[in-house]
């Protein structure tokens, strides 16, 4: 890798944060784009919160103790971390994030909010992509209709996606998720254009 390319490694080309409210389907969005695009790669994070069924270490999360991550941060090796919901850390290590830029895949992060701001001081040329609802009945709806929360639960979500929403005009790109497939395809574009 010669100067030039180090550079703009060191300041975030390649890598794309995608961020959105609850249950506008960012997670689909993100795995149709693994599964149609072999150059895209997902980072992993770390969490402080314990494992839920089915959850592999390593592969859903590096979950670590409160010690381990705050070694972790205290050495540098951390892109950006964040308390979510109050009392676990999330994060992002920074050096398999670097590897697979440097390898040539493009980098998406799927982080909260707090996140997506520290990787843009850090990195400016990082993409910040929020991908929006094509309205706020229809999240209501998405929300209500996958049915894996209690109605506190998606009242406190829903709460918090007002939040999120209003956070959007901090991001270069706001992408609808109307239909899986050309929302993916509309993140792409904006994932390989530099
Ligand atoms: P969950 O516990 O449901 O897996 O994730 C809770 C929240 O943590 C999600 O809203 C997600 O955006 C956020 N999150 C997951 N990984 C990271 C990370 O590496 N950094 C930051 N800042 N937030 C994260």
């Amino acid at each position: 890798m010669n100067k030039d390319e180090l550079f703009h490694l060191s300041r975030g080309r390649g890598l794309t944060v995608v961020a959105g409210p609850t249950a506008v389907g960012k997670g689909t969005v993100v795995r149709y784009l693994l599964e149609n695009n072999p150059a895209v790669a997902l980072s992993v994070s770390a969490t402080t919160r314990a494992p839920r069924p089915g959850e592999v270490d390593g592969e859903s999360y590096f979950f670590w103790t409160m010690d381990q991550f705050d070694a972790k941060i205290a050495a540098g090796e951390m892109l950006e971390y964040a308390t979510v919901h109050g009392t676990n850390k999330y994060g992002t290590p920074k050096q398999p994030v670097i590897e697979a830029i440097s390898q040539g895949k493009l980098v998406i992060l799927e982080i909260d909010i707090q996140g997506a701001r520290q990787v843009k001081q850090a990195m400016p040329e990082a993409k910040l992509v929020f991908i929006a609802p094509p309205n706020w009945s229809e999240l209501v709806r998405r929300l209500q209709s996958r049915g894996t929360e209690t109605p506190e639960e998606q009242a406190r979500r829903l709460q918090s996606a007002e939040v999120e929403l209003a956070a959007q005009n901090e991001f270069d790109h706001v992408v609808i998720n109307d239909e899986v497939a050309r929302c993916a395809s509309e993140v792409l574009d904006l994932m390989q254009a530099h």
